[in-house]
């Protein structure tokens, strides 16, 4: 392998992970958005399951308020009754005695009167909420749509870019020798399986060599070690990170990024 070579073969490894970088991007935050998506639909079936409370809470009370109305209409009925015995008794203490039967009804009467007002009064306050309610889950269902159609779109935009970069590494790869793109894959495959690695395969295999820093440690490279990866006759990694070095050539002839 000629010299200008092994640089050519850096700079395509470079380019290689570049793609593979933006392909890991781009898989992780599709990775997150079916998430995010579950996450507002999550939101709008706790709002319409407030809302069912809130009709249940309602329907009880005017159940209530039947039942104090049939009360109310069932005593009209007997007070009519006691009236029409009033009307034949003979003397007067059984009349009296229905009289008192009459006055028991009218009290119990103004009682469920009462209760009717107040229970008049909380249907309308919760028929007030549950408007309130109606018009939020509303809101809410408009705000989930527009977004849920944005991160779908999103994905749609992400899948499209994904294709692209996996067009662009397969016409990098037959480039790359194979032991050299073995060393990659392997190095990669290797982070890739721990969540941990996979952090630290977000700054890759290959790292940049400018200025004397290494980009991947941030730290000097020994002024040894950049001597020897600027010869490009070996492959020379940094002595702090282990990372492959594609350090800036002596003299620029191929473009370094
Ligand atoms: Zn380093």
């Amino acid at each position: 392998m000629s010299n200008e070579s092994l640089q050519q073969q850096l700079s395509l490894l470079y380019q290689l992970q570049e793609r593979d970088l933006e392909l890991l991007s781009i898989h992780q935050k599709l990775q997150t958005i079916p998430h995010q998506i579950a996450e507002l639909n999550a939101g709008v079936v706790q709002s319409e399951k407030d809302m069912t409370a809130k009709s249940a809470e309602l329907a009880e009370t005017e159940k209530a308020q039947r039942a104090k109305n049939a009360d109310l209409e069932m005593n009209a009925v007997q007070r009519e009754k006691y009236r029409n015995e009033q009307r034949i008794v003979t003397s007067n203490e059984a009349y009296s005695a229905l009289e008192r039967q009459i006055e028991f009804l009218d009290r119990e009467d103004e009682e469920a009167e009462d209760t009717i007002l107040v229970l008049m009064e909380e249907s309308d306050r919760l028929k007030e909420e549950l408007a309130e309610l109606e018009g939020e889950v509303n809101r809410e269902k408009e705000k989930t749509d527009t977004e849920t159609k944005q991160l779908q779109q999103e994905i749609h935009g992400l899948e499209t870019e994904s294709a692209e970069k996996l067009d662009e590494r397969k016409a990098f790869l037959p480039k790359i020798n194979k032991p050299l793109r073995d060393e990659y894959h392997r190095w990669m495959k290797s982070r890739l399986t721990s969540k941990s690695g996979a952090a630290r395969a977000q700054t890759g295999f290959v790292a940049l060599g400018k200025n004397g820093i290494c980009s991947s440690c941030r730290i000097a490279i020994q002024p040894q070690t950049l001597k020897e990866a600027q010869k490009y006759q070996k492959q020379v990694y940094c002595s702090s990170c282990k990372r492959l070095l594609y350090v800036e050539p002596a003299t620029p002839d191929i473009p370094f990024p």
